[in-house]
């Protein structure tokens, strides 16, 4: 769980059945700032050679999980019971089955006898759900060589959305993520007894700056990418808003009631404006004591290719008070990783192969994942993992009854060999 991480048991255990199965693998120690873990952090790598003759490929997942705590959990969260078919707890989904699909991709691959020409890489790091900094970040900076200079990456992000209407399932390739945009506010005034406490205390004064930014209306923007994912998606949207979709930004522009029910969707909004969302407040701890100080937190996402610091710099334009200090928590920049490359049409072809009909769409998503770090370094990253969820369970990502099927797992499995046959296929024959 992270906090406060304990990652190193899971890594090990990865380790161990790479190792059970003669596939070279390494278990790498990654920091614990503050001593916060108890039984200590650690990534999980191996890899299965190919020739050589191109870049490795990187299946890419994490090992922590966000906390499992509170109501509605029918079973332990942490037990791994099957049940009716289904893995149950945390990480079901996000994402220790990743995990698992991407170690017996391995093993399948490292029982052959005829290597691919890439070799295939696993990494599944700590610190993911807390953003990366002790994962991913620092293993591109202290353990670059063990990527072998990869060219793919594959990760969380995306994958197989059922139809529940018996329309077609669509195969999501996430090329790229929107970046978060974190601010820390703070205020400072007299402390003192409430009982005649003067003007000026710092609560009213983020209050007054906490006001003003919930009323922003940030403005929409439609990207390239965003454009595209919708207008490839039009043929299965409701029939009313096929039309909106065909052409996004015009529609939202020119047809007033198109654009209110589109916005009206905090998933669909969160796409085509950057968001502002105030989620945590800090001030006083008794009633009638008049703290010096006071706090709050914003999450905001930005859309790709836009600044952070431009961003902030707006919101204290807004907020228009110099005593209120505006700081960002968490901000890196968001890259897109292109959708006209040899993986993304072996990802289409192995599609068309088993989910006949299906639509297989470039996905730009409001959340981020580790991708970033690696697109940082060049490495062409999607978040796509072959797996056939309906919508409602997905809701089990950072929510209870986290569960994923048995046969889902298999399929996955099935499904990332061919992904990689098809990938090496297609590249031995163009040589
Ligand atoms: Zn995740």
């Amino acid at each position: 769980m992270n906090p406060p991480g304990d990652e190193r048991p899971l890594a090990q255990l990865f380790v161990d059945e790479f190792t059970r199965a003669g596939v070279e693998s390494r278990l790498i120690e990654t920091p614990s700032p503050g001593g916060a873990s108890r039984v200590g952090r650690a990534a999980a790598w191996a890899r299965v050679p190919g020739t050589g003759a191109r870049a490795p490929i990187v299946l890419l997942s994490h090992l922590d999980v966000v906390p499992a705590e509170g109501e509605g959990w029918a079973f332990d969260p942490f037990s791994g019971a099957v049940v009716g078919g289904y893995v149950v707890g945390r990480g079901a989904l996000d994402a220790k089955g990743v995990g698992v699909v991407h170690l017996l991709t391995l093993l399948a691959l490292a029982e052959r006898t005829t290597p691919l020409e890439r070799d295939v890489i696993f990494l599944a790091t700590p610190d993911e759900e807390t953003g990366g900094q002790h994962g991913a970040a620092y293993l591109l900076e202290h353990h670059r060589d063990l990527l072998g200079g990869a060219e793919y990456l594959l990760t969380e992000g995306g994958g197989i959305l059922m139809s529940e209407i018996g329309a077609p399932n669509i195969w999501g390739v996430t090329i790229a993520e929107k970046a978060p945009c974190w601010m820390r506010l703070r205020t400072e005034g007299v402390g003192g007894h409430a009982s005649s406490a003067g003007p000026g205390g710092a609560v009213p004064r983020l209050v007054r700056a906490l006001a003003r930014i919930a009323e922003i209306e940030t403005p929409v923007r439609v990207i390239p990418e965003v454009e595209r994912m919708f207008r490839e998606m039009a043929p299965l949207a409701a029939p009313e808003d096929r039309g909106g979709f065909q052409a996004l930004s015009r529609s939202l522009a020119e047809e007033s009631a198109f654009r209110d029910r589109f916005l009206s969707s905090g998933r669909r909004a969160a796409l085509v404006r950057n968001t502002v969302t105030l989620t945590v407040i800090h001030a006083g701890s008794s009633t009638n004591v008049v703290p010096p100080e006071a706090r709050a937190e914003i999450d905001s996402r930005v859309l790709p290719g836009e600044s952070c610091l431009a961003f902030i710099e707006s919101i204290r334009q807004v907020v228009d008070d110099p005593e209120v200090e505006i700081e960002p928590k968490l901000a890196f920049e968001s890259r897109t990783a292109p959708a006209d490359t040899p993986l993304f049409a072996a990802i289409a072809r192995v599609a068309a192969e088993l989910d006949p009909g299906s639509f297989v769409v470039p996905r730009v998503i409001a959340g981020f994942t580790d991708s970033h770090y690696f697109r940082d370094h060049g490495i062409i990253a999607y978040g796509f993992v072959p797996r056939w969820l309906p919508a409602r369970e997905t809701r089990g990502i950072h929510g209870v009854n986290e569960r994923i099927s048995v046969a889902n797992l298999d399929r996955g499995v099935d499904a990332m060999l061919r992904i990689l046959d098809e990938l090496d296929t297609a590249e031995a024959a163009a040589r």
